[in-house]
C-alpha cells in the first residue's frame, strides 16, 4: 500500500510567483517610469466572471501594476467591443489586454479574441500565441496550463521521457498543456470525449491531467501508483461546494502527487496571468 499522495497545494506556489513578478514590476517602474499596465474587459453580468475580474483587478493593483477593468452592459454591440479592444492595442501603456470569457451569445468571441494585439494577449488565445506554441516557439501561454507546468516545477517534476496523458482538449486547457507537456520532451496523449477505454490510457500516465468539467470522472483506481495528478476541473456539487474532475479520496491513495480543488490549480491562474502581463510589458519595453 503506497502512502497517500502529497498534496500540491496552490496557494504557496502562487504566492512564489506573485513575489517573483512584484519584483520584477518594480523594476520595471524604476527603469520605465510607469508600471505594467493590464486591462481586463467584462462584458455582461456573469456573477462568477464578476468576481474573476474583481479577483484580477486586485491581484494587479496589489504587486504595483496598473490593473483596469472595463465593465460593459450585456447588451453592448460587437462593433462597440471591437472599437474598445483596438484603442486598447493602440494605447502604449497598455501591456496586456484580457477579454472575460464567456462573452453574451450576440458577440462572436473567437473573432474579439483574434482582434487582441498577440503582444499583449495574457491569456495566450490568438491564433498566433497558439501557432507559436505549437512550433515551440516563445510567446504568451494560456494561464490555466502555463499554472500546471509551474506546479510540475516546483515539486521537481521533470516531464521529459514520461508518459503524460491530459484528458480534455480544449483550446484554454487541454491543447496548451498538451503542448507543454510535449515542448518539455513527455509522450503525450490527449484523451476526449470520444476515447475508448479511458481507464487503460489514464492508467499508462506518469502525470495525468484532468480538464473536463465532469466531477469524479476520473476514478481513483485508474491512477498508476506514483503518479502526478492535476485536476483542473472546477465542478459545483449540489452541496454548492467545488470539486475536480478526479475522485480525489480514492487517487490520494494512490497518486504521488495530487492538487486538490478548490486550492489547487485553480488558484494559480491569477499569478501566472501577472507573469504573463510582465513577461508582455518587458517585451514591449525593451523593444521600444
Ligand atoms: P471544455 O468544456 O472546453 O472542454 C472539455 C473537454 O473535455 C473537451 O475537450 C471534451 O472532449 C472533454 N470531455 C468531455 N467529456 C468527456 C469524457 N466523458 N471523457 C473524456 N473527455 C471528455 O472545458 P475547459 O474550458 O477545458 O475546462 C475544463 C474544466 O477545467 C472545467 O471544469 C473548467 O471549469 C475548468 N477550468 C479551470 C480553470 C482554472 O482552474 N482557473 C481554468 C479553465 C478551466
Amino acid at each position: 500500500m503506497n502512502a497517500p499522495a502529497q498534496l500540491i497545494e496552490g496557494k504557496p506556489i502562487a504566492a512564489k510567483v506573485q513575489a517573483e513578478v512584484e519584483a520584477r514590476v518594480r523594476e520595471l517602474t524604476a527603469r520605465y517610469g510607469r508600471p505594467p499596465g493590464l486591462e481586463v474587459v467584462l462584458v455582461g453580468e456573469d456573477p462568477a466572471s464578476q468576481v474573476y475580474v474583481r479577483n484580477k483587478e486586485r491581484a494587479s493593483t496589489k504587486i504595483g501594476m496598473r490593473g483596469a477593468v472595463h465593465r460593459l452592459p450585456a447588451d453592448t454591440s460587437e462593433a462597440a467591443l471591437t472599437e474598445l479592444v483596438q484603442r486598447l492595442n493602440a494605447d502604449d501603456t497598455v501591456d496586456g489586454i484580457l477579454v472575460q470569457m464567456p462573452l453574451p451569445k450576440h458577440i462572436d468571441a473567437e473573432r474579439v479574441i483574434g482582434l487582441i494585439d498577440p503582444g499583449k494577449d495574457v491569456d495566450g488565445l490568438t491564433a498566433i500565441n497558439a501557432g507559436k506554441l505549437a512550433l515551440g516557439k516563445p510567446g504568451l501561454v494560456p494561464c490555466t496550463p502555463f499554472g500546471c507546468m509551474r506546479m510540475l516545477a516546483e515539486i521537481g517534476c521533470d516531464p521529459a521521457g514520461k508518459r503524460a496523458v491530459v484528458v480534455g482538449r480544449s483550446n484554454l486547457v487541454g491543447k496548451p498543456i498538451a503542448q507543454l507537456l510535449l515542448a518539455r520532451h513527455a509522450t503525450v496523449t490527449i484523451a476526449h470525449s470520444r476515447t475508448k477505454d479511458l481507464a487503460a490510457v489514464v492508467g499508462e500516465a506518469d502525470i495525468v491531467v484532468a480538464a473536463v468539467g465532469v466531477r469524479a470522472l476520473i476514478k481513483g483506481e485508474w491512477i498508476k501508483p506514483g503518479a502526478v495528478v492535476l485536476d483542473v476541473g472546477i465542478n459545483r456539487g449540489e452541496d454548492g461546494k467545488l470539486y475536480g474532475d478526479v475522485d480525489f479520496a480514492a487517487a490520494q491513495a494512490r497518486a504521488g502527487f495530487i492538487t486538490p480543488v478548490p486550492g489547487g490549480v485553480g488558484v494559480m491562474t491569477i499569478a501566472m496571468l501577472l507573469s504573463n502581463t510582465v513577461d508582455a510589458a518587458e517585451a514591449r519595453l525593451k523593444g521600444r
